[in-house]
This record gives structure tokens, sequence and C-alpha cells, in this order.
């Protein structure tokens, strides 16, 4: 027998509310740890800030090398997507899972994002619609500002659309500068002090 409750006005089966609460529980972790991220870059002194805005200035010119590519396709498909979005906190369809995190960001790409530049307030009210706390009718960060994360999934529709080879260059210059960003420089002059 399928027991049936109604949650916020919608029916859901014993497993999606178990899985809702793994979601829930893991979106409140990431809020707490996107906070944490807010925190890093605050307390950077003028005289830090050097170093993560030259890193930034690559990373986010690197993001619309990409953004030129994939913008075509992202707009001939996004709209008619037969998922609604890829943007969902889980999408057992798509094998995506990125409950953990606000945004898909980590600490670098954040910082990489954040710098000089006011992001849109997360909307945490997503958590319960099984959404990205950027999502509305679209992602709301500014075409530069997006997580490494985000900027590698390619459905097969837009994979179809996509020269993939000119792609991958473009990405490889992208996580480079991820994978080179040093934290220790960055935070140097706080530990010393
Ligand atoms: S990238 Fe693909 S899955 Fe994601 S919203 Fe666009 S069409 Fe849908
Ligand atoms: S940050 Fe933007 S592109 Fe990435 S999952 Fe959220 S809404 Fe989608």
């Amino acid at each position: 027998m399928i027991y049936i409750f109604l949650v916020d006005g919608i029916s859901h089966t014993r497993e999606d509310i178990n899985l809702n609460k793994k979601i829930l529980h893991d979106f409140d972790t990431a809020r707490e740890k996107f906070k944490g991220f807010e925190f890093a870059y605050c307390v950077l002194r003028p005289e830090d800030l050097k170093y993560l805005r030259e890193q930034s200035a690559i990373y986010k010119k690197a993001v619309m090398a990409v953004q030129e590519v994939i913008l075509p396709a992202v707009r001939n498909h996004c709209p008619s997507c037969p998922y609604g979005t890829c943007c969902r906190l889980d999408t057992p369809e798509l094998s995506i899972y990125i409950a953990g995190t606000i945004g898909c960001f980590g600490l670098i790409d954040y910082l990489l994002v954040r710098c000089d530049t006011e992001l849109p307030e997360p909307d945490f009210r997503n958590g319960r619609r099984n959404l990205c706390a950027f999502w509305d009718n679209g992602c709301r960060l500014p075409p530069d500002c997006r997580s490494l994360l985000c900027l590698q999934f390619f459905c097969e529709p837009l994979r179809s659309d996509l020269d993939m080879n000119l792609v991958n260059d473009r990405l490889a210059v992208l996580k480079s500068v991820v994978d080179n960003f040093s934290l220790a420089r960055l935070f140097r002059r706080q530990t010393r002090s």
C-alpha cells in the first residue's frame, strides 16, 4: 500500500518525504557553509584584495569565454527544457544532486566571483521547492559570476548542439584558474597579524 501525505498542499509518498528531509538537511548545512564563504570575503583587508582581484578578473574573463560558446545553445534548448530545469537540488533523472551547495559554489570560485561584486541574495525558500537558491525562472546570477560546477553540466540536447572540443578547451582555462588559486597566499597576511 502506498501512503500519501500532504505537505504544503502537495501530495508526497513516504519516500518523497524522507528524501526531502535529506535535501533540506543538506541545504541547511550548505546555507551555513555559504555564510562562512561570505565571512571569509568580508574579513579580507583592502591590501589583501590585490591577488584576489587579479585572479577574479582572469576567472570572469574565462567564464565569459565559456558563456560565449554555450549561450546560443542554452537559449535554444533551456526555455523548452523537458525537465523544466536542471537547476533543482535533486534531479535523479539527470544524476544531479546539488543540495549540499548554494549555487554549486566552493570557497574558491565563490571568492573569485564575489570579488568587488554584489551578488543577488540567495532565496533560501527555494530549498522547499527543490530549487537552487539562485533560481527564479532562470539563473539570477550575472553571466560572469557562475560557479565552476554550474558551467560544467551539459545535457544531451546541449551537447549535440555544441562544439564540445571548443567548450572543453575553454573550460580547461577556467579550471586552471581555480586549481592554481592559492588560499594560503590570499590569507597569508591574515594569519601573520
Ligand atoms: S541545460 Fe538541458 S537540462 Fe538544463 S535547463 Fe537547459 S535544456 Fe534543461
Ligand atoms: S547557480 Fe544558477 S545555473 Fe547554477 S544551479 Fe543555481 S540557478 Fe542554476
